[in-house]
């Protein structure tokens, strides 16, 4: 069997386990997983290095279209680079919808900007107004095309959905075989607290931490699993920043109920004296939820150990420091209200949570995977074509030195926003080469791969995305 490529020599890491293994690509799939595998037309050697699986990085705000006609700076091709950049191949981002518009011209929009990519693609449907349009028509429609997951937003001007919008989407997706992600903070609590900030004239960065202190995203974390249990929809509650919002998620887990719980480098790292910096700099720390006080990592560590946590995803939404397209948008004195939210992270995921994980030894490599690429594809129904390396998966991989220390800086990142929040961070861990497809499309920091090479994927029915049609009374509000 003739192969185009072997990656030699080095320790293949799956979920499950760490192994010496050669892995042998053709026509863009791993065929072989052995010893001695030869006669290829490429051999790459990865003695001494760990070849992952490549990274899934199920939230990234890429070139995203918003409701007052502005574009993310973030471009699927310069995205793409910055995932290549830290090992990551896959990504799920974010079709909008504008409130009071139909879904279909502004997906058509989308689709057509995210066909320049270099990575492999999928999207998650932002749901901001489900009509009875929407819902009959253009949800099917959507679904049937592949995309197989809604966000909604509690919170949030223009995006956020009330109560009983959440629960049309929840039996939208229950009918339509669909998964939805939430993004869970208190809307009216956030509101209360701002007001109240701004007329006293606290109107820094900082403020935005005190705007939305931990309970809003627990309080709304509880109610967007009750209403999901009410419909019995799976749910991922994306970003979860605290443990006492995590403990909502292990409460519901324990009584069986369908909710997942994903976390981002930035609340194992990143704490609310970031954004006390002087002048606008806290601005560059600035995210929803805030990042918490530095005791919380640890906490938020033990929840990502038992399982509660089961995904780690790098929410990449970046706006640049300079520029009027940027966080200084309204001006340098705006209010914490009016700087954008968000901050970059696709390229410093990976080599972040491997240092803080694997290499200071609070989980170990298979964890590593599992919750970096192979959790993420299964929950998302991309498994097992990505996030694992097995026989039949695609050739995704990122030759991994555990022992190469490197200090973050915004140039490591190769993004088009102009500065990271991890600059000065120092790893243990980094990605040398990144493999799409069986393609090499980064050797050393240099990426290399063509425009519009990277592949959209449609993503069918899988298990996850039903529920367990368990009724106390029988009674199935959606059936
Ligand atoms: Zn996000």
């Amino acid at each position: 069997m003739e192969l185009d490529l072997v990656v030699r020599g080095g320790t293949v890491v799956t979920a499950a386990e760490a192994v010496r293994a050669d892995v042998g690509v053709r026509d863009g799939r791993i065929v072989a997983l052995g010893e001695r595998l030869d006669g290829a037309r490429r051999t790459l050697d990865a003695g001494g290095l760990l070849v992952l699986p490549g990274g899934v990085d199920t939230h990234c705000h890429i070139e995203q279209l918003e409701a007052n006609g502005t574009v993310h700076e973030e471009s699927f091709v310069t995205a793409s680079a910055s995932a290549f950049a830290g090992g990551t191949t896959t990504a799920i981002c974010f079709a909008s919808q504008f409130k009071g518009h139909p879904i279909g011209p502004t997906l058509d929009e989308y689709r057509r900007r995210a066909r320049a990519a270099l990575m492999d693609y999928s999207f998650h449907q932002i749901i901001t107004d489900p009509t009875d349009q929407v819902v009959a028509q253009e949800l099917p429609a959507i679904v049937a095309m592949g995309i197989r997951s809604f966000k909604v937003f509690l919170t949030y001007d223009p995006l956020h959905v009330d109560d009983a919008q959440y629960l049309r989407v929840l039996a939208a997706a229950r009918r339509l075989g669909a998964f939805v992600t939430v993004h869970c903070e208190n809307y009216q609590a956030i509101r209360f607290m701002t007001e109240a900030l701004l007329a006293r004239g606290m109107t820094a960065p900082k403020y935005h931490a005190w705007s939305r202190p931990p309970v809003v995203e627990r309080e709304a974390t509880h109610r967007a699993i009750a209403l999901a249990e009410l419909i019995d929809q799976p749910i991922q509650v994306f970003h979860v920043s605290c443990a006492e919002a995590a403990e909502e998620i292990a409460r519901a887990q324990a009584r069986g109920v369908k909710v997942w719980g994903e976390t981002c480098p930035q609340y194992l790292t990143l704490t609310a004296g970031h954004m006390d910096r002087p002048g606008f700099e806290g601005a560059k720390f600035m995210c929803s939820p805030a990042p918490r006080e530095a005791a919380e990592h640890e906490r938020v560590w033990a929840m990502v150990r038992r399982g509660v946590l089961d995904v780690i995803s790098s929410d990449h939404c970046g706006y640049s420091y300079e520029g009027s397209a940027g966080k200084a948008q309204n001006g340098r004195d705006a209010s914490f209200r009016d700087i954008p939210n968000g901050i970059p992270g696709l390229a410093a995921r990976l080599p972040i949570v491997f240092s803080e994980g694997v290499s200071k030894g609070r989980i170990d490599v298979t964890e590593f995977v599992a919750l970096t690429a192979t959790n993420p594809a299964r929950l998302f129904g991309l498994a097992p074509r990505k996030g694992t390396i097995a026989v039949g998966s695609d050739a995704d991989l990122a030759l991994w030195d555990p022992g190469r220390r490197v200090t973050i800086t915004n140039a490591l990142m190769q993004h088009a926003i102009d500065y990271t929040p991890y600059e000065g961070l120092e790893v243990t861990g980094w990605p040398v080469a990144t493999i799409r497809r069986g393609e090499v499309v980064m050797q050393d920091g240099r990426v290399q791969a063509e425009e519009k090479s990277g592949r959209f994927l449609p993503r069918g029915p899988y298990a996850l995305t039903r529920g367990r049609g368990v009724f106390a009374n029988g009674f199935d509000p959606v059936g």
